[in-house]
């Protein structure tokens, strides 16, 4: 994955500071030159690249330092707790309790992953015991709830949708209904999706939003949409009240920056990402550890 190239070159160039004899502000310049080069590539949006040089140099001041101190030391674990920072909103998400009613809607362009992910979503908790259910409020793409019904199928999960009727509004309502009645804990809302943002999909998603009252909108991305991610993620933001982020496709060629984006954007946290098209090809986000693999 990609996404090792970019722990490499910041791995690199802080190993590359480390070798130097002293460090002075000419190395520190050119180890956060260098990490923002990295970041740039990895689509890392250009503001939080340079908020979080500035922030680095912030925190590390040469010339406060006195002749004791680790410099190295500081410069490193100011590069890991900005990096996290910038994955890390600093409030979690609302996570569904089991045994309750839930109701979690999920939004995101097409091909962003969306019908997959849920029903990744549905089969991880409901290997812990929950009893999950889909709803396919997508009437905008053809084969949507077959899509969504053949993977339920496969995971043994009810589902809900329809072929005849057409406002979304409508088999949201009625599929949340009827599974609130089968009490059922973990209700996920499949939405539509556009190949672009268009002002139609956010009206949609904001009537899905309001006539579902969902406890948990979860924005679904793409990890390979670059330097868009920002855009798009806050797209959606200003249309619904998104609280978490997934970002798919974490096995492909992406070069993963764009979660950084999409967290930055939404004040949300990435809580899983895809990996792979299997509907176990899902893990669990954790800021540290995945900062901590990055730089390896
Ligand atoms: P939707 O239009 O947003 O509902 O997207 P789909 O769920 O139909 O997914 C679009 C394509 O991406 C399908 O071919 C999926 O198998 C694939 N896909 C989804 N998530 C992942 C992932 O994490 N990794 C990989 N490699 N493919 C994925």
């Amino acid at each position: 994955m990609v996404l090792a190239q970019l722990g490499g070159s910041i791995s690199r160039a802080l190993q590359q500071m480390s070798n130097a004899t002293i460090i002075d502000e000419k190395v520190l310049n050119e180890c956060l030159n260098e990490i923002t080069r990295a970041l740039l590539q990895a689509d890392v949006q250009f503001k939080l690249v340079r908020d979080m040089t500035t922030n680095i140099k912030k925190i590390v001041n040469l010339d406060d330092l006195a002749a004791g101190h680790n410099k190295r030391r500081i410069i490193q674990q100011a590069v890991f707790n900005e990096l996290c920072k910038i994955l890390d909103p600093g409030k979690p998400s609302f996570t569904p309790k089991k045994g309750k009613p839930s109701v979690v809607m999920f939004v995101g362009l097409q091909g962003s992953g969306k019908t997959t992910t849920c029903t990744k979503y549905a089969y991880y908790h409901q290997k812990k015991g929950w009893k999950p259910a889909l709803v396919c409020a997508d009437t905008f793409r053809a084969g949507a709830f077959d899509q969504l019904k053949q993977n339920a199928t496969k995971a043994k999960i009810p589902f809900y949708g329809s072929y005849t009727e057409s406002d979304p509004v409508k088999i949201a309502v009625d599929g949340v209904e009827t599974f609130k009645k089968e009490n059922c804990d973990l209700i996920i809302v499949d939405t539509s999706g556009r190949h672009k943002q268009e002002a139609a999909l956010f009206e949609e998603m904001r009537q899905v939003a309001e006539a579902t009252k969902p406890d948990l909108v979860i924005f679904v991305m793409d990890s390979s949409i670059g330097q868009a991610a920002f855009d798009q993620a806050q797209a959606f933001k200003q249309s619904v009240a998104v609280g978490a982020v997934i970002v798919t496709k974490m096995d492909g060629h992406a070069k993963g920056g764009g979660a950084l984006s999409a967290v930055a954007a939404t004040k949300s946290p990435v809580i899983f990402i895809g990996t792979g098209e299997h509907m176990d090809e899902f893990e669990v986000f954790d800021v540290k550890p995945f900062v901590s693999r990055l730089l390896g």
